[in-house]
């Protein structure tokens, strides 16, 4: 059913896999689904990597009716392929599709589209500790028409990227200023959504906390800039007096694959997790107490990410004396052991390609 059409030319792939680097380089083929209103999604097709061509007044380009996923295949050491919970990925594009008035998809052809797509680009999966092949599948409104609407029709399309570890600096704890001008997403708004416009939103800023060292930033809740939310592209867990504590999903927080991922194993591992509303002033109030343990972001992209540094108006917190605790190290080995399938996997999380 998936027509797949080879690329008469082939690249020549990175020699040197520690130089990857994250997002620039791309694959032979990608993966193409259309939709027009009517007809449906139709002619699924595995085709060569290549330009989009669209209308200068396409609505993707004027009103961001868009939305993305993020995921890995992994090559083990065995040389087998696995990937890490790849139906929690579609299943949350169709609810940041539900959100954008984006149609469905099906998530069984989506996934037997990505397999596909791996066969035909299994010589592209990076080998090395710390690489992996990034999946990114998008969804674009393509209707050219000016009008503030639903668009009538959308390309989902699926491309491949060979990375290294997402930090160039290894595990090394980030430095992260919290934001307490701008916001990220309100309540009812898109951020539960994977979608361009909350990053669009977030970039200025990145801008500030680049000025001030920081590599990322903390998002407070739009209402009374008092509740923590999340990082730019990471959810955020906090250890405080030995309890793991992680702001539960208010509407406004893009809902984690990994940040579920280390609920279950933290509680898997017998250590308590509290998803709750937490204030910036308990953080800084629990760090004056010298019971802030330790801090760090999960995502998709850098797995485990400890927070070094915490800068908060005047404030600077520096967590742990700037190194990675041992939760954190333990939720790193425990995730990246069972996605290289060098732990056992309990969860039935880790799928392989056949
Ligand atoms: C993708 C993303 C995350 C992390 O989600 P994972 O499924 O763990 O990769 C967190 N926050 C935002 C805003 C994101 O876009």
């Amino acid at each position: 059913m998936i027509t797949i059409i080879k690329s008469k030319e082939l690249k020549e792939k990175p020699a040197d896999e520690s130089k990857l680097g994250f997002g620039r380089i791309f694959t032979d083929h990608m993966f193409t689904l259309k939709y027009e209103q009517g007809k449906g999604w139709h002619d699924p097709t595995i085709q060569p990597y290549s330009k989009i061509e669209m209308d200068p007044s396409t609505s993707i380009l004027h009103y961001g009716q868009t939305i993305f996923e993020g995921l890995k295949a992994y090559r083990v050491k065995d040389g087998r392929i696995l990937l890490f919970r790849p139906r929690d990925n579609f299943l949350r594009l169709n609810r940041s599709a539900d959100r954008m008035c984006i149609p469905n998809v099906d998530v069984d052809l989506a996934l037997e589209g990505l397999f596909e797509l791996l066969k035909v680009e299994k010589d592209w999966v990076p080998s090395s500790k710390g690489t992996s092949l990034y999946i990114r599948p998008t969804i674009i409104a393509t209707e050219p028409y000016l009008g503030v609407h639903v668009s009538t029709s959308y390309l989902f399309y699926m491309i491949l990227s060979p990375v290294g570890a997402y930090y160039s600096t290894g595990l090394k704890p980030v430095s992260i200023y919290v934001e307490d001008q701008y916001v990220r997403a309100a309540k009812g708004g898109t951020g539960e959504a994977k979608t361009a416009g909350n990053y669009a939103a977030s970039l200025i800023g990145s801008k500030k906390a680049e000025q001030l060292g920081c590599s990322q930033v903390l998002w407070l809740d739009a209402a009374e800039r008092k509740y923590v939310e999340e990082v730019g592209a990471m959810n955020i867990f906090f250890v405080i007096d030995g309890v793991i504590v992680t702001p539960a999903l208010s509407g406004s927080i893009l809902p984690g694959i990994t940040r579920d991922s280390v609920i279950k194993y933290a509680r898997f591992k017998g250590l308590e997790v509290q998803e709750c509303a937490i204030s910036i002033d308990e953080v800084e109030e629990a760090y004056e107490k010298g019971k802030l343990d330790e801090a760090f972001g999960t995502g998709t992209a850098a797995v485990i990410s400890p927070v070094g540094v915490l800068k908060y108006k005047d404030k600077t917190m520096v967590i742990n004396n700037g190194e990675m605790g041992k939760i954190s190290a333990m939720m790193y080995d425990g995730l990246t052991g069972i996605q290289n399938a060098e732990l056992p996997d309990p969860f039935g999380w880790v799928i392989e390609l056949k």
